[in-house]
């Protein structure tokens, strides 16, 4: 009989996968918190959570009961004219958390649906006005998903080439990491005064698929608060950094500045179920009411606010709003900087930092490639052998534990990515 893997490799198109090359996947039968078990057996650590979707683990008990009461009661309606208690309830639980006062939330079904459903927002409300406000700007290195809008609004490279002809236009200012934040803020500043600019559109403080580079809420709130002297709707991508990733709520909780759009996915479901959210202020909504019916917002997904991932949303977020998860996170971001001091001089080492639950070691390499550095299927390699899941971006590994994982658990990441380092010093 044919394993799964085997059956999968018949039928299966991998997403980031080049078929050719890449080996049987690994079939998972269980998970349950951060272990994965595969059809041999073998336990894998789960220390990115699958892609930064899980928040508590898998197979989450308070999470998993939640969805099967909903299982006996609705599945889905459509929800245009119609509405239930599940899609009402996650809002009001997420307008009580949002850093800032937001008062409507618009679902889709992942990141890259939330992203584009804030980029149309942002320019329809404009158009709503009579303004002639159009340019979208954002950071040349920054991520936002891989549809056509989404991917327009992200920094330009490998990921996008072969599509570059049919990318909208986009101004980029450099991501203000440190010692560049005058440089990226006078670009800001210039193109405001030369374009007419819509909305500035970036991940907040952290950019996981650019390598996990972090950059300050210093500068980032300056940017904004300029942005909004100029009436330029500010979308924060929260999708990867939302949900206790940054050591808070949400990263625009450590801005003094808020951004008018906050983008969700990923976390919101604890990692359970497809589900985008976009939230916006009074302001934005009320730009689409009229009594033209053309200004309402044009945009609407078949499985928006669908029941089953609502209602596993709001589970997600009455654990999150546990004290024990804030203690969880509180010492896994401790643990993460206690791993830095030891291995930041470590020759191997170009680069180590962290925010909050997210470390990030950029490994010493011959080449300037970044994603397809010649080390990273080494390195994806090396952990998949130990059986830990790490699923480094090229020559940057990173760690983005669900909140459950405990102190032995962190260890043995942390020990075989020593290990690693010590082995490549040996082969050097
Ligand atoms: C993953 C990600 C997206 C895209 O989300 P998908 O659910 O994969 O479409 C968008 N923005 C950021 C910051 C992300 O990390």
């Amino acid at each position: 009989m044919k394993t799964i893997s085997e059956r999968d490799q018949q039928v299966n198109w991998h997403p980031y996968t080049q078929m050719q090359t890449a080996g049987p996947p690994l079939a998972i039968v269980k998970g349950e918190g951060v272990w994965l078990t595969a059809e041999d057996g073998a336990q894998y650590l789960d220390a990115i959570s699958s892609w930064w979707v899980n928040l508590h683990g898998h197979n989450h008990p308070y999470v998993m009961d939640a969805l099967r009461k909903q299982t006996v009661q609705l599945d889905h309606v459509i929800f245009s004219g119609f509405t239930h208690a599940p899609a009402v309830e996650l809002s009001e639980a997420l307008l009580d958390v949002l850093p800032t006062a937001h008062e409507k939330i618009f679902y889709s079904d992942n990141g890259s649906t939330a992203v584009e459903v804030g980029l149309k927002m942002t320019i329809q409300y404009h158009a709503n006005q009579g303004a002639k406000k159009h340019t979208i700007i954002a950071l040349r290195d920054g991520y936002h998903g891989d549809t056509f809008g989404a991917m327009s609004a992200g920094g330009r490279g490998i990921f996008s080439t072969p599509f570059e002809n049919h990318l909208f236009h986009v101004e980029y200012i450099d991501v203000p990491i440190m010692g560049k934040e005058a440089e990226s803020l006078h670009q800001l500043k210039e193109i405001i005064k030369h374009l007419d600019v819509a909305g500035f559109i970036f991940e907040p403080l952290l950019l996981g698929a650019a390598g996990m580079v972090i950059y300050a809420p210093e500068i980032l709130s300056e940017m904004i608060h300029l942005c909004k002297q100029n009436d330029i709707i500010t979308i924060a991508d929260e999708v990867s950094t939302g949900f206790g990733r940054t050591g808070k709520f949400f990263a625009a909780n450590h801005l003094s500045h808020k951004p008018d759009i906050i983008c969700m996915s990923k976390g919101i479901t604890g990692g359970v179920m497809a589900l985008g959210a976009t939230s916006t202020t009074a302001q934005v909504y009320n730009a689409f009411l009229s009594d033209d019916k053309s200004k309402m917002f044009l945009h609407g997904h078949s499985y928006t606010g669908n029941p089953l991932a609502c209602v596993v949303a709001k589970a997600s977020l009455d654990v999150l709003q546990q004290d024990d998860t804030w203690t969880a996170i509180k010492r896994i971001s401790h643990q993460h900087h206690e791993f830095t001091e030891t291995i930041n001089t470590h020759p191997q080492v170009e680069d180590v930092r962290s925010l909050g639950v997210v470390l990030a070691v950029t490994v010493r390499s011959r080449s300037d490639e970044t994603y397809f550095n010649y080390l990273r299927d080494r390195l994806y390699n090396f952990f998949i052998d130990r059986k830990i899941l790490l699923r480094p971006l090229g020559n940057v590994i990173y760690m983005m534990p669900p909140y459950c994982i405990n102190t032995d658990e962190l260890n043995i990441v942390y020990t075989a990515i020593t290990d690693l380092l010590d082995e490549l010093q040996l082969v050097k």
